[in-house]
């Protein structure tokens, strides 16, 4: 049997949440580009997940971790939070 590769959408829960502060974000995109399996843009350019009802809230799979992370650290308004899922404390 052939191995597969789960991510957000796997039968698996997500490795992390990825959580947006709409009161910080100001619709560039940035983190679009950087997770275009997770987020696409609305009309007016901000996120929005493809996968998921939750504006605020966006699961991200093993897969896209380091891409997450790079969003978290390259996104100009310090808008976005990466929450391990799984984890208390
Ligand atoms: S990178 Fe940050 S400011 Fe830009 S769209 Fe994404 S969350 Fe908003």
């Amino acid at each position: 049997m052939a191995a597969r590769t789960l991510g957000s959408t796997g039968t698996r829960p997500p490795a992390a949440r990825l959580h947006i502060d709409w009161t910080r974000c100001d619709g560039r995109g940035l983190c679009t580009e950087l997770l275009p399996r997770e987020l696409t843009r609305d009309r007016w350019g901000y996120p929005l997940a493809t996968k998921s009802a939750s504006r605020s809230d966006v699961g991200i799979g093993e897969s896209s971790l380091d891409a997450a992370n790079d969003a978290v650290a390259l996104c100009p308004k310090l808008a976005l939070t990466l929450i391990p899922t799984g984890k208390t404390g």
